[in-house]
């Protein structure tokens, strides 16, 4: 009895009977992830983050160049998988990666007695770990700036280094760039006005739609420090804070 090319325990073949259903289950974890990564790559930001909250997003999220790289992979790794059973996959193009799927089922025992198996199934299971980290939501924080090409208003997140345009698709190389003087811009400036129209220009601004009643509560509960009065119902607004208190994810 050899040695399983994955987990290294006896096995009868290339793979112990225990990987190779983790490799045909992998396999379809793959095929459910590949519409889903797309649809992060090109998804549109919700501002202000949780469920249930009451800002939604206005602005679109820049295409994120790692999420489609992802789904690149995730697509050239089925083809792989399904080329241990028969090379011709190898020359399929990333869109038949469903034409694989479908046939890597139909003929899962010459896949997983392929002698690279262990090796496709060490890369598959990488890749679902890299997605699975990747996709475990975090702050959903993102300062909005204006595509320095088109103008287009793009909701950058936290940790967003590239992207591109979802309207003009240009390549944005310093996303952090444009939001470090985008916060400095704000820092810099007063708006006047009253509550309601401090929600009216967040949501032509900033991308975050707010009503007049929760500026009138952030006011209320000193979470808007800078502001000050300046006669009855018309306030001095700090715009950085205000858009900060607006953005931050409890801002409901
Ligand atoms: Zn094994
Ligand atoms: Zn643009």
């Amino acid at each position: 009895m050899g040695a399983c090319g994955y987990c290294r325990r006896p096995a009868g073949g290339t793979l112990c009977r225990d990987c190779a259903r983790r490799m045909v289950r992998d396999v379809n974890d793959l095929a459910r992830l590949i519409p889903e990564l797309r649809a992060l790559a090109e998804r549109k930001a919700r501002i202000g983050g949780r469920e249930g909250a009451m800002n939604h997003a206005v602005a679109g999220l820049p295409v994120s160049c790692e999420w489609m790289d992802v789904h690149d992979e995730a697509r050239t790794l089925m083809l792989r998988v399904a080329a241990l059973g028969e090379i011709r996959w190898m020359l399929a193009p990333p869109g038949a990666w469903k034409g694989a799927w479908r046939w890597i089922l139909a003929n899962h025992a010459k896949v997983t007695s392929s002698p690279q198996a262990g090796d496709l199934l060490d890369g598959l299971e990488r890749l679902l770990h890299h997605i699975d980290r990747a996709t475990t939501p975090c702050d959903g924080r993102v300062t909005v700036v204006d595509c320095p090409s088109c103008g287009q208003r793009l909701a950058v997140p936290e940790h967003m280094e590239s992207g591109r345009c979802p309207a003009c698709h240009d390549r944005l190389d310093d996303l952090q760039g444009l939001v470090r003087s985008r916060l400095k811009d704000l820092h810099e400036r007063t708006w006047q006005g009253s509550p309601a129209e401090a929600a009216l220009w967040l949501t032509g601004h900033a991308g975050v739609r707010v009503t007049r009643k929760q500026v009138t509560d952030w006011l209320r509960r000193g979470r808007l420090p800078k502001a000050r009065a300046l006669r009855r119902g018309v306030w001095l607004f700090n715009l950085a804070e205000l858009v900060e208190v607006a953005q931050a994810p409890a801002a409901a």
